[in-house]
Parts: C-alpha cells; sequence; structure tokens
C-alpha cells in the first residue's frame, strides 16, 4: 500500500519517489526536513490533547480530530503545494476506505500564518486512483528516472546524489 509520502513525491519528482520507493532514502540528513519535524512538534504541542494518531496500513495520520472529524497537516513552506494537497487528499480517501465518512482536512502553514481546507470529490477519488496506478507501474520499473533540474533541487536531500557529480 502507498503511503502519503508516495503521493506526495509523485508531485514533487518522479525520480525522487523512485529513489524513495526503492530503498534509498536521504531524509535524516537533511536539515530542512529536521527543521519541518521540529515545527510539526511545535505547532501541535499545546493541542497535542485533542488530536489522536490514526494508522490505516502503512499509512499513519498524526493529527485528526475525532469531534470535528478533521485531519490537520502541518507545512512549512507553499513549495510543493500541490503535492501537499494530494497527500491529504489522499489521507482523506485512504479513511473513506476504511468507513470513516465526512472527514476533511486543514492544510497548515503557521509560518506564513495561512490555513486551507481541503475536502474530497469523487473526481479527486478518480484522479487519486489515477495517479495510484502510475506510482505502481513508476515505482516498479527496474531504472530510475531521469534527473530534471526543479527549483526543489536546490533543497531536496537527494541533490548530492543527483548533482554534484555534474558541478
Ligand atoms: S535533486 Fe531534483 S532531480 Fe534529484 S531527486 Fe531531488 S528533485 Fe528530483
Amino acid at each position: 500500500m502507498l503511503t502519503g509520502t508516495h503521493i506526495a513525491y509523485y508531485h514533487v519528482c518522479k525520480r525522487k519517489l523512485w529513489l524513495f520507493a526503492n530503498g534509498i532514502q536521504m531524509e535524516h540528513t537533511s536539515a530542512l526536513v529536521g527543521e519541518g519535524k521540529l515545527l510539526h512538534q511545535q505547532s501541535y504541542a499545546k493541542r497535542a490533547n485533542r488530536y489522536i494518531e490514526i494508522q490505516l496500513g502503512n499509512v499513519k495520520i498524526d493529527f485528526y480530530d475525532p469531534e470535528t472529524k478533521t485531519i490537520h497537516e502541518t507545512k512549512k513552506t507553499r513549495a510543493c503545494q500541490d503535492a501537499h494537497l494530494w497527500q491529504l487528499k489522499y489521507y482523506l480517501y485512504m479513511m473513506q476506505q476504511a468507513g470513516i465518512m465526512g472527514a476533511s482536512g486543514i492544510l497548515e502553514y503557521p509560518l506564513l500564518k495561512i490555513t486551507k481546507p481541503v475536502t474530497l470529490s469523487d473526481a479527486d477519488i478518480n484522479y487519486l486512483l489515477h495517479i495510484i496506478e502510475q506510482i505502481n507501474i513508476l515505482i516498479n520499473q527496474p531504472i530510475c528516472p531521469p534527473k530534471e533540474k526543479k527549483t526543489i533541487c536546490q533543497k531536496c536531500s537527494f541533490f548530492d546524489f543527483c548533482w554534484i557529480q555534474d558541478e
């Protein structure tokens, strides 16, 4: 079963997705990821009691408010907003699959003081089913997809792996 990270990386970079899915992970060495995790902890420190963690297969939703049926997802910047959006919609889809109907989400960017409500439509589900198929094809191909110069490369944990030998 795919995780939210697979869905997010599909929207960020196909090469990053393939590397991640094939066990090549460098996130633990990234200071940016550390900052993101710290932000997550600080943002929810005062509200943690209201939220519960949900595990749906290998999908873990860290902050779910069962009273309002709302998933809260905190991000640092809006640089990969599409990835954030579809990751959260995937969580909503997985909740539907688990029989938890009527849930919604909120994307939170505390450093920017921005929140964005997120819902799941039938069209969203069709899109998710399509990309789930595409992701499974992509991650099972034997060859890593080629690198592409993207604005996010500089902040990607695979930057050295992809580009350092060229510089
Ligand atoms: S450095 Fe760029 S090309 Fe390489 S995996 Fe990251 S986003 Fe993709």
